[in-house]
């Protein structure tokens, strides 16, 4: 196995510098709303430090001519996971510089998600069994831990220089070089910043899967982290022309009829339970690889239904407990403020956000319920009131 990145990357350590004034291109961005994830070494663990970002930029910038970059996410993709991927690989793409090799991928199935399929930057993916083994530089996105990276594990040791983005607090720092900023709505919003800071100015086709990533992570702008810098990062992508309404159409409101029905037959098994974690609460429901066959549906449909189960006004936690295999379940879980769900998350082997975390689930789905329910009410008497807000999902 190859060293690990950080010890093989030459990048001389950029001075700290106050907030707002790390080095940018000119015209990367209108003055006022200049990216300012920069921050001096310590002054905030959970942001880039300045060197964090010299360091991601000497990556990319002292790419020998030829060079073989691999660009990775998370299993199971979501809009942030693929936006912000596809994003940044365009903006590499605009930057011209002369790279042997340019992938995208993903591990599991090489299956584009339906909402996904229009996106730009479509055609830098390949299926993680055909994706380079030993590229010069790996950017991985959105993905908190190696774990997530399923058989592209392997890249990642053997990759010349790993440089990781991403926005979950949770994350592991498991490559050479981080960008990992917690207060990020999105990991689109990390990979923006780092474009600027590579002096790519941004077109339709980097800004439509940046939108796409800010726009699933916020819920369409509803979460907590909706910041003004949000909306301005929003105004800029909307700048270039793309269209938000046919975007969110293609993303949120696009899906066959059968997958009504199926909504139909698994809210009708939702269950309140009042009483749990305290008080706070729990709404939950199941869907089976049966309800998947019978609608004749695919497994990306059942994304959102979280939303559909969350708006109970009853439950602060809120849970999906999704087949993916025989004794196997994909958990999504919810919080409206008065329980830290990524606690209970990790506490069952996954991880996520304060308000948006899940896990894999094994045994039945009410054995996967009941460990949920467990854990709930092991917690701090049964109520997790501490720690600030964070968004909704990926
Ligand atoms: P979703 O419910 O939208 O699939 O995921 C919500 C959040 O939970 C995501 O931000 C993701 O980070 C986290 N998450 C979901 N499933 C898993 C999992 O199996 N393992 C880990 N570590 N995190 C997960
Ligand atoms: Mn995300």
């Amino acid at each position: 196995m190859r060293g690990r990145p950080s010890a093989r990357v030459k990048v001389a350590p950029a001075p700290a510098r106050p907030r707002g004034q790390a080095p940018l291109p000119d015209g990367a961005h209108p003055e006022g709303v200049l990216p300012d994830g920069a921050e001096p070494d310590g002054a905030r663990p959970d942001r880039p430090t300045a060197d964090d970002w010299a360091a991601a930029v000497a990556a990319v910038t002292e790419l020998p001519e030829g060079a073989r970059v691999l660009l990775v996410c998370h299993v199971n993709p979501d809009g942030d996971a693929l936006g912000s991927m596809l994003g940044f690989g365009l903006g590499l793409r605009r930057m011209g510089r002369p790279l042997g090799e340019l992938q995208a991928t993903f591990p599991g199935p090489p299956v584009v998600p339906q909402p996904f399929r229009d996106l730009p930057g479509l055609d830098l993916l390949v299926p993680a069994s055909a994706a380079m083994t030993d590229p010069d530089l790996l950017i991985c996105f959105d993905a908190a831990s190696e774990s997530r990276l399923g058989e592209l594990i392997d890249r990642l040791t053997r990759a010349r220089v790993a440089l990781v983005l991403d926005h979950h607090a949770s994350n592991t720092r498991f490559g050479g070089i981080h960008l990992i900023d917690a207060t990020a709505a999105a990991t689109g919003v990390v990979a923006e910043q780092l474009l600027a800071r590579l002096g790519v100015t941004l077109d339709a086709g980097i800004a439509e899967c940046l939108y796409v990533a800010l726009a699933t992570d916020t819920g369409s702008f509803r979460f907590d982290m909706t910041t003004p810098a949000v909306h301005e990062m929003a105004a800029r992508l909307i700048a270039t022309g793309i269209k938000p309404g046919d975007i969110s159409r293609r993303i949120f409101d696009n899906r066959p009829f059968g997958s009504v029905r199926l909504y139909g037959d698994v809210l009708s098994r939702a269950r309140l339970e009042p009483a749990v974690a305290g008080g706070a609460g729990l709404v939950w429901t199941y869907a089976t690889l049966a309800d998947l066959t019978r609608h004749d549906q695919e497994p990306y449909v059942l994304e959102p239904l979280i939303d559909s189960v969350r708006c109970a006004t009853e439950a602060d936690v809120s849970c999906v407990v999704k087949q993916t295999g025989e004794g196997e379940w994909a958990v999504s879980m919810r919080s409206k403020g008065a329980v830290d769900v990524a606690r209970v998350a990790v506490a069952l082997g996954g991880g996520g956000h304060r308000l948006a975390a899940g896990f894999t689930g094994r045994g039945t789905e009410q054995d996967v319920i009941a460990a949920i329910r467990a854990e709930l009410n092991a917690g701090p008497d049964g109520r997790d009131s501490g720690g600030r807000g964070a968004d909704g999902r990926g």
